[in-house]
C-alpha cells in the first residue's frame, strides 16, 4: 500500500482519469452482480412450472444487453487506467534520465551502468504495473468482495455466507506470508540482473580486448556464472509464485465445499430455494477472481515497492559537487589561481595532488607534464570542479571556485578529456555537439585546425558519416582530433586538453600546435601532455611527480635545470631522430 501512496503525486495530477476509469471498474462489477440473480429465478420459475417463453426471452435479452455493456465499460476503464500508468512509466522514464545527466563521476563510479539500465528497462515497468494492474486490483477486489457478499448476505442466506467464509482468514495469512517472501526475493533477483546487464555491457563495450587476449571462453564461463545466479534467483521468486495459486485453490475448494453441503441443508429444510443455492454459487464463483487478485495484488505491490525503492535510493544521490546558496553565475574573465590545492579522489587513501599552487594568467597556456599516474589528468578535472574541493584552494578571477555556479565555470571551459567519447551518431553532430548553433563555415573550420579535412574527405559519407559501431571505425588519432574539432567549435576562454594529442603522429601534432597557437592568442589554454614538444612552446610548464609540482619554468629555464624535463626532451628528441 506504500508504495501506491508514494505515487499519489501522480494520482493527483490525473485525477480525472483515475476517477473515470474507476467508475467504469465499478459499473462492471455491479453489472457482474446480475446474471447469478437472474439465473437462480429462473431455475426457481422452472422448478416451479411458471417460466414462460415471454419471461424467458426477456431474460435472454437482458444477458444481452448487460453483456453489452459490460463490453463497453471493460474498454473504458482499461483504457484510461492502462493509459495513465503507461504516462507514469514516461514520466518516471524522463525523470530518471535527466537525473542520470546531472550527476558527477563519482556516481557512476558508485553504480554500475548495468544497474541503471536494469533500473530503467526492469524496474522502472514494475512501478508501471503497480499504477496499472496494481490500482486496478486493489479497487477492484475490493470493491466486488464488499457488493458480492453484501448481496450474498441480503438475497440469500447470511448463515450460509459466514460458513463459506470460514476459510478466509487461512487465505489472508497465505497472502501476507508469501507477499512479504516475494519482496524479499524479488529484491534479490532484480540486484542480479542488474548484474548480469553490467556484465553483458562490459563485454559488448570491452569486445575487442577480450578477443586480443582470447578471453571469449572465459567471459562466456563468468556469464554464464552470473546468468545461473540471475536464473536461481528468478527461480526462488517463481517457486513462491508457483505456490499462491494452488493454495488459494484449495482454499476456495474448501468454501464451496461447504457452500454446497451446508446449502443442500438448508434447501432441504426449505429455508432457502434451489435457485437461491444455484445463484449462492455463482456468487461464490465471482468471488474467486479478487481472491486470486489479492494474492496477485501482493506480487505485484511487492514488486512494486521493491522497484519504486531501487529507483528512488538512485533519484536521491545528489551530485557531489552542488551550487552552493548564493553562488555567483557570472564569472569574468581572469586569472586562474590553485593555492595550496590538495586534493583526495572521494575514497582513496593518499592525496593525488599536494599542496598545488600555480598562477595561470588570461592568454597564457600551461603546459602541464609528468609520469603517468602523476596528477595531470586530475588536475585538469579538478579545474572542471568535477569534484567537491576544500575552500580557498582554487580561484576564477578572485573567486573561489566553491563559490560560483557549476554552469558558469564549465560554460567559460572547452574539455578535451584523454578519454575521449564520440557519440554512435554522424562526424557532424560529434563535432557540431561542441556549438549547437555553429554554420557550416566554422564546422569546416574547425575540422581544418584539428587537421581533420583530408580524413574526412576520405570518409565513405563525408561529415556524415556515422561513427562507432554501426559506421566507421576511427583510429585513435582520429577520435582524438575529432574531440579537439568539437572543443574548438565550443570556442571558450579556457581550453584544456588532457593528453589529447597521444594518439596523433608528430607532423600533425606539430600542425595542430600551430593553428591553436594562432587560434589561442589571447585565450588561455591548459594541456597535459606525454610527448614534450606539445608543450614546448607554453609560457609556463609544470613538472608533476606523485601530484606535486617538482619543477617549474619555461622550457629554456627547464632545460637549464636541466632535472627530469630536460632529461626526458632529449631522450624523446634522440627516439624522434631514430625513428624519424
Ligand atoms: P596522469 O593523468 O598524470 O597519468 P592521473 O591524474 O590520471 O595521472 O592519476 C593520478 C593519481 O590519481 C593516480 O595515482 C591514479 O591512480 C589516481 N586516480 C586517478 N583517477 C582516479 C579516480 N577516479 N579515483 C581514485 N583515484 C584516481
Ligand atoms: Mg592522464
Amino acid at each position: 500500500m506504500r508504495t501506491l501512496s508514494q505515487l499519489t503525486w501522480f494520482f493527483r495530477l490525473h485525477w480525472k482519469r483515475y476517477v473515470w476509469g474507476i467508475f467504469f471498474l465499478f459499473l462492471v462489477d455491479i453489472f457482474m452482480l446480475i446474471p447469478p440473480r437472474l439465473i437462480g429465478q429462473t431455475v426457481d420459475e422452472m422448478r416451479l412450472g411458471t417460466l414462460t417463453a415471454s419471461k424467458l426471452s426477456i431474460t435472454l435479452l437482458l444477458l444481452v444487453a448487460l453483456g453489452l455493456a459490460l463490453y463497453g465499460a471493460r474498454i473504458l476503464w482499461r483504457y484510461l487506467l492502462f493509459g495513465g500508468a503507461l504516462m507514469l512509466e514516461r514520466t518516471l522514464r524522463e525523470r530518471f534520465f535527466q537525473h542520470l545527466t546531472r550527476m558527477a563521476p563519482t556516481f557512476f563510479q558508485r553504480r554500475r551502468s548495468g544497474d541503471l539500465m536494469a533500473i530503467a528497462t526492469n524496474d522502472i515497468p514494475a512501478v508501471e504495473m503497480t499504477a496499472s494492474h496494481g490500482v486496478l486490483t486493489f479497487v477492484d477486489s475490493l470493491f466486488m468482495t464488499v457488493v458480492t457478499l453484501s448481496t450474498m448476505f441480503a438475497l440469500i442466506d447470511w448463515k450460509l455466507t459466514v460458513a463459506a467464509l470460514l476459510p478466509m482468514p487461512l487465505m489472508a495469512w497465505a497472502t501476507a506470508h508469501y507477499g512479504k517472501l516475494l519482496h524479499d526475493r524479488y529484491f534479490l533477483a532484480q540486484e542480479a540482473f542488474g548484474e548480469m546487464n553490467d556484465h553483458v555491457q562490459q563485454s559488448i563495450s570491452g569486445v575487442r580486448v577480450l578477443r586480443s587476449f582470447v578471453q571469449e571462453e572465459r567471459d562466456v564461463e563468468a556469464f554464464r556464472q552470473v546468468s545461473e545466479k540471475t536464473l536461481q534467483r528468478n527461480v526462488s521468486v517463481a517457486r513462491i509464485d508457483a505456490l499462491f495459486d494452488p493454495t488459494i485453490n484449495v482454499i476456495i475448494g474448501f468454501s464451496f465445499l461447504i457452500g454446497l453441503g451446508y446449502g443442500a441443508i438448508l434447501v432441504f429444510n426449505s429455508q432457502i430455494t434451489l435457485g437461491d443455492l444455484v445463484s449462492f454459487h455463482l456468487y461464490l464463483g465471482l468471488l474467486i477472481w479478487p481472491m486470486f487478485a489479492f494474492g496477485w495484488l501482493m506480487n505485484i505491490l511487492q514488486r512494486g515497492s521493491a522497484s519504486l525503492l531501487r529507483l528512488q535510493e538512485t533519484l536521491a544521490d545528489q551530485p557531489d559537487v552542488q551550487d552552493a546558496p548564493g553562488a555567483t553565475s557570472t564569472v569574468a574573465e581572469g586569472t586562474i589561481e590553485a593555492t595550496g590545492l590538495t586534493f583526495t579522489y572521494p575514497g582513496a587513501q593518499s592525496p593525488a595532488l599536494r599542496d598545488l599552487s600555480v598562477v595561470v594568467r588570461p592568454g597564457e597556456t600551461l603546459g602541464i607534464v609528468g609520469r603517468t599516474g602523476s596528477g595531470k589528468s586530475t588536475l585538469c578535472r579538478v579545474l572542471l570542479h568535477q569534484y567537491p574541493l576544500g575552500e580557498k584552494m582554487l580561484y576564477f578571477s578572485g573567486i573561489p571556485v566553491e563559490q560560483m555556479t557549476v554552469s558558469a565555470l564549465r560554460e567559460k571551459i572547452a574539455y578535451v578529456p584523454q578519454e575521449h567519447m564520440l557519440f554512435s551518431r554522424t562526424i557532424r553532430e560529434n563535432v557540431s555537439f561542441g556549438n549547437p548553433q555553429a554554420g557550416e563555415d566554422r564546422i569546416r573550420w574547425a575540422l581544418e585546425q584539428a587537421e581533420l579535412t583530408g580524413d574526412v574527405a576520405h570518409f565513405p559519407l563525408g561529415l556524415e558519416t556515422l561513427v562507432g559501431e554501426r559506421g566507421i571505425m576511427l583510429s585513435g588519432g582520429q577520435k582524438q582530433r575529432i574531440s579537439i574539432a568539437r572543443a574548438l567549435l565550443a570556442d571558450k576562454e579556457i581550453l584544456i586538453m588532457d593528453d589529447s594529442l597521444s594518439a596523433v603522429d608528430a607532423r600533425t601534432e606539430e600542425k595542430i600546435l600551430q593553428h591553436l597557437r594562432q587560434e589561442r592568442t589571447g585565450k588561455t589554454t591548459i594541456i597535459t601532455a606525454h610527448r614534450l614538444s606539445a608543450v614546448q612552446h607554453a609560457q609556463q610548464i609544470i613538472v608533476l611527480d606523485e601530484g606535486r609540482i617538482v619543477e617549474r619554468g619555461t622550457h629554456e629555464e627547464l632545460m637549464a635545470l636541466d632535472g627530469w624535463y630536460a632529461e626526458q626532451y632529449r631522450r624523446q628528441q634522440m627516439e624522434a631522430l631514430v625513428s624519424g
